[in-house]
């Protein structure tokens, strides 16, 4: 049987890839330290499960993660531990640092010292991003070749671990795959981000506060076509290569909310007078378009995505309305954001 390391297992598409592994009957072991954006509610149904095991831990606690890595002795590791919420590195980007940059650092000198001395193989899956890429124009698309442009915090500390992970597989030759996929959307995300914020707010009936004038446009993916596109990464990819994970399902903010908006319509769900689309000051540095070419990926694996956006934000809406004490397990140290998050 194969065993995986997760680490962020416990937050948004760590704990559906968590869930998804499982499914497959493979062992997971989950690292995470928690922070606010774990919510305990994501992975309450498998706390039991005989093939999972969950560490409490920072990725920075270099001796212990070791011992992890000695005493499981994985196939496979998910690297997600990060700090994930571009308005946050704005106002701190010093978490941003310590966990996405030097907390990748250290996972590459744990890999670095663990294959010196262990025969068996490993692959490292590390999850990137579409924003590494910044700002695109109309028309363009990214690919893998493409030159890093990042312009959040956020994005320059995921760039940055990116940049080293290329130069520890060149001088050290580690096993390490980089995934750079565009924005998610399904079950367990932190509503501090822009789709469960959006349905938190119809639900509870409040205003839905949009950025600037909502032309900023992003592309979509259902978490579970993630989650698959990860686990073949993992068992097609070539060590030393780039992926991305895209959908070319593009759409700007605006016309997402009112998608969403009509898609709830159809539903017998009652939207409430209050519930109205209202734009707010623009975040600073906000990109305008991120868009990838994913064809490497299509034609070396044979990975495209399966779920609609229709598909996808009709049964997400479904998922959050019947799981309400998604919610309430939210961590309440929350950061009232630009877009005025209350819970
Ligand atoms: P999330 O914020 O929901 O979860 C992050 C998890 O990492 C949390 O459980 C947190 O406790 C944990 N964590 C943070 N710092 C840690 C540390 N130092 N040690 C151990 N655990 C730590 O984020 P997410 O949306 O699930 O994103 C996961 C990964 O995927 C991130 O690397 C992110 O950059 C990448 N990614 C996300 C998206 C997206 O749209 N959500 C898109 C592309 C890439």
């Amino acid at each position: 049987m194969k065993k995986f390391i997760v680490t962020g297992g416990s937050g948004f598409i760590g704990s559906n890839l968590v869930k998804f592994l499982l499914k497959k009957k493979f062992f997971v072991i989950n690292i995470d330290k928690l922070n606010y954006s774990a919510n305990p509610y994501n992975l309450r149904e498998i706390k039991k499960n005989k093939k999972y095991k969950f560490f409490k831990l920072d990725i920075n606690k270099r001796n212990q993660i070791y011992n992890i890595f000695n005493k499981f002795k994985p196939d496979g590791v998910f690297n997600l531990a990060a700090e994930t919420h571009v308005d946050r590195s704005i106002d701190n980007p010093k978490k941003f640092i310590e966990s996405n940059i030097y907390g990748v650092y250290n996972l590459l000198e744990v890999l670095n010292k663990y294959c010196k001395k262990n025969k068996k193989k490993i692959k490292f899956i590390h999850i990137s991003t579409d924003e590494v890429f910044g700002d695109l124009k109309k028309g363009e698309r990214s690919d893998e070749n493409f030159p890093y442009n990042p312009s959040s915090p956020y994005s320059a500390s995921k760039a940055s671990a990116d940049l080293l992970i290329k130069s520890f597989v060149r001088t050290y030759k580690l096993p390490v795959i980089i995934s750079n996929c565009c924005n998610n959307y399904g079950p367990n995300q932190f509503p501090e981000k822009f789709i469960p914020k959006l349905i938190y707010n119809i639900i509870t009936n409040r205003p839905l506060p949009i950025y600037g004038k909502g032309k900023n446009s992003r592309e979509w993916i259902h978490v579970k076509d993630h989650c698959e596109a990860l686990l073949k990464i993992f068992l097609r990819g070539k060590i030393g290569e780039t992926y991305n994970v895209g959908s070319k399902q593009n759409i700007s903010n605006i016309n997402l909310a009112k998608k969403l908006l009509k898609k709830i319509k159809i539903k017998s769900f009652k939207i409430n007078k209050k519930v109205k689309i209202i734009f707010v000051k623009d975040r600073p540095g906000h990109d305008f378009r991120y868009a990838l070419n994913s064809r490497k990926i299509l034609k070396e694996m044979g990975w495209k995505t399966k779920i609609t956006l229709d598909q996808g934000l009709s049964q997400t809406f479904d998922w959050y309305l019947h799981n309400k004490s998604f919610f309430n397990s939210v961590s309440k140290k929350l950061h009232v954001n630009r877009l005025g998050l209350k819970i």
